[in-house]
C-alpha cells in the first residue's frame, strides 16, 4: 500500500545521493520533496508540518555522524522520524493480573472488527492464551453469526445471545438478553468461571458517527472495565481515519489502535497519522482477509518497509557501530594527499569487515543489484589473503610500499603461504588505487572524507 509513497521518498532522497556536502537549498529542497510525497499519501496535515520541521532542523544541525555520508544521514534522519511518528517502541498487550483480560474492540462499520476478532483469537491462541469471543454487534443483521462463523474458523467458543434473541449454534455459550451492555456483562462473568483467560469484545459500528454508538461503546467498556479497547480502523479511508479517531478518542476513548485493509491500495495516511493525533499506539496491523494476515505493529519495522531502505538503514547502523570516525578521517586525509600505506589499507579493511561478510555488506549498498556479477567476484577468502600478506609484511614495508623489491617479494610471498604473484597483484593494484583515489577526491573537491553538512 506504500509503493507511491516508497517510491516518492525514494526519489526525494536520490538527488542527494553522491553529494560530497549539502547545502541548506539541497535540504530544502528534499524536504520539499518529502512533504509532497507525505500529502498526496493522505497524512495529515499537522503531522506532515511537524515532521518535516524536525527532519529539516536535524539534517540542518550539526548532528554529523563520522560513519555516514550526508545522504545516509538524512535517510537516517527521516527513518529516525518515521519511526517516531509511528509511534517509536513496539506496544504489546496488556494483560490483566488476574484473568481473565477483557478486550474491547470498537470503531465504524466495516472497519473490520469481526474479522479482527478472529485474528487476534488466533493469535492469542498461538500465544498460549485461552481466548472466548463475545458478541455484542446485535445492530447489524447478521453480525452474530458472522462471528461465530470467524469463531469456529479460529477455533474459538463465543458467547452470543441465545436463538430466538439471535442465532444460537452448537458450541455456542449464550445469554437471554439482546442488550448489548448486558451481554458483554455476561461473557465477561462466563469466561471467568469457564476459565477463558482472554475475553474478545466485538461490538457494533455505524456507518458514520453517532451518538448512539458511542454512547453504546462506552456503556460496555464502563460495564466490563477492559485491560485495553482497541480502536478498529480501516486504514484505506484516508483523512476520515483522523477524525474517526479523534471522535472514538473523545465519545469511548481507547488505549490503542488496529489498522485494517493494509492491503489495499490506497495511500494510507492513516496509517502515519493516527498515533500523531490520538496519542495512542498503534498495535496491530491487519492485511488481509485471512485469519493469518494479521500481526503486531512494529513502528520500526513499518518505516523501514515505507522507506523501502530496509537493507541500507542496517548497514547505516552497523557502520555506527563499528566506524572509528577519527581512523577514518585520517586515512581520508592520507587518501587525498596520495599517502596511504598498505597499514592504513589493513585497517580501513578490518574496520569494514567488522559489519559482517564482505558480500553482504557490498550486497546492501543501492544500486548493488546491477553490480552483482562484480560482486560475485568478491569474497572473504581473497580478502583474508590480502590481510594475510599485508600481515606478513614489516612494519617499514608497509608504510612504505615502494621498498618492497623483488627479494622482499618472495619472502612476504613465503611468510604468508601464497605465491608471489598474488603478492605482486596486491602490491601493484595497492599503488594504482592509491594514485586514482588522490585523483577522484582531489577532483571532488573535499578532504576530510565529505562528511560536513554546512
Ligand atoms: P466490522 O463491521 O467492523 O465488523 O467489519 P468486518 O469484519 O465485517 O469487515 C468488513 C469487510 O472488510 C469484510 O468484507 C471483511 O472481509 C473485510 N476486511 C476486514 N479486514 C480486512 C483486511 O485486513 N483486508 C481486507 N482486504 N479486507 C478486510
Amino acid at each position: 500500500m506504500f509503493d507511491s509513497l516508497s517510491d516518492r521518498l525514494a526519489d526525494a532522497l536520490k538527488d542527494l545521493r553522491g553529494k560530497g556536502r549539502l547545502t541548506d537549498a539541497d535540504i530544502d529542497r528534499t524536504c520539499r520533496e518529502i512533504r509532497l510525497a507525505l500529502l498526496e499519501a493522505d497524512v495529515s496535515l499537522p503531522v506532515v508540518r511537524g515532521f518535516i520541521a524536525k527532519v529539516k532542523e536535524r539534517a540542518k544541525g550539526a548532528e554529523v555522524s563520522g560513519a555516514l555520508n550526508p545522504a545516509q544521514q538524512v535517510v537516517k534522519i527521516v527513518n529516525d522520524e518515521l519511526v517516531g511518528i509511528l509511534g517509536g517502541e513496539t506496544r504489546r498487550v496488556t494483560f490483566a493480573k488476574k484473568p481473565p483480560t477483557v478486550i474491547m474492540l470498537a470503531g465504524l462499520q466495516g472497519a473490520g472488527k469481526t474479522t479482527l476478532a478472529g485474528k487476534l483469537a488466533h493469535w492469542l491462541k498461538k500465544q498460549g492464551h485461552s481466548p472466548m469471543l463475545v458478541a455484542c454487534d446485535l445492530q447489524r443483521p447478521g453480525a452474530v453469526s458472522q462471528l461465530q462463523i470467524v469463531g469456529e474458523r479460529a477455533g474459538v467458543k463465543v458467547f452470543a445471545p441465545h436463538p430466538g434473541t439471535s442465532v444460537g449454534g452448537e458450541g455456542t455459550l449464550g445469554v437471554s438478553s439482546g442488550d448489548p451492555v448486558e451481554v458483554a456483562r455476561a461473557g465477561v462473568a462466563e469466561a471467568q468461571a469457564q476459565h477463558f483467560d482472554v475475553v474478545v469484545i466485538d461490538t457494533a459500528g455505524r456507518l458514520g458517527i453517532d451518538e448512539e454508538l458511542m454512547k453504546q461503546a462506552s456503556d460496555i467498556r464502563e460495564a466490563t472495565t477492559p485491560d485495553e479497547v482497541l480502536f478498529v480502523v480501516d486504514a484505506m479511508i484516508g483523512q476520515d481515519a483522523v477524525t474517526t479517531a479523534e471522535a472514538f478518542a473523545t465519545g469511548v476513548g481507547f488505549t490503542g489502535v488496529v489498522l485494517t485493509k493494509l492491503d489495499g491500495d490506497a495511500r494510507g495516511g492513516a496509517a502515519l497519522s493516527v498515533r500523531e493525533v490520538t496519542g495512542k499506539p498503534i498495535m496491530f496491523a491487519s492485511s488481509g482477509e485471512k485469519l493469518e494476515d494479521f500481526d503486531v505493529f512494529h513502528p520500526d519495522r513499518m518505516a523501514s518497509r515505507i522507506l523501502g531502505m530496509g537493507d541500507v538503514l542496517s548497514l547505516i547502523e552497523q557502520a555506527e557501530q563499528h566506524w572509528d570516525a577519527q581512523q577514518a578521517e585520517a586515512a581520508a586525509t592520507k587518501i587525498t594527499q596520495g599517502e596511504l600505506t598498505l597499514e592504513d589499507f589493513l585497517e580501513q579493511m578490518l574496520m569494514i569487515r567488522k559489519m559482517g561478510p564482505i558480500g553482504n555488506i557490498l550486497g546492501m549498498l543501492p544500486g548493488a543489484g546491477q553490480m552483482k556479477d562484480a560482486l560475485s567476484q568478491v569474497d572473504d577468502k581473497q580478502l583474508d589473503r590480502v590481510q594475510a600478506i599485508i600481515r606478513g609484511m614489516t612494519p617499514q614495508e608497509r608504510e612504505n610500499p615502494k621498498i618492497i623489491n623483488a627479494s622482499r617479494r618472495i619472502r612476504i610471498a613465503n611468510g604468508s603461504g601464497v605465491t608471489v604473484t598474488d603478492v605482486n597483484q596486491l602490491v601493484d593494484r595497492f599503488f594504482e588505487a592509491r594514485k586514482m583515489m588522490a585523483q577522484m577526491s582531489g577532483r571532488m573537491g573535499f578532504g576530510g572524507g565529505g562528511r560536513k553538512s554546512n
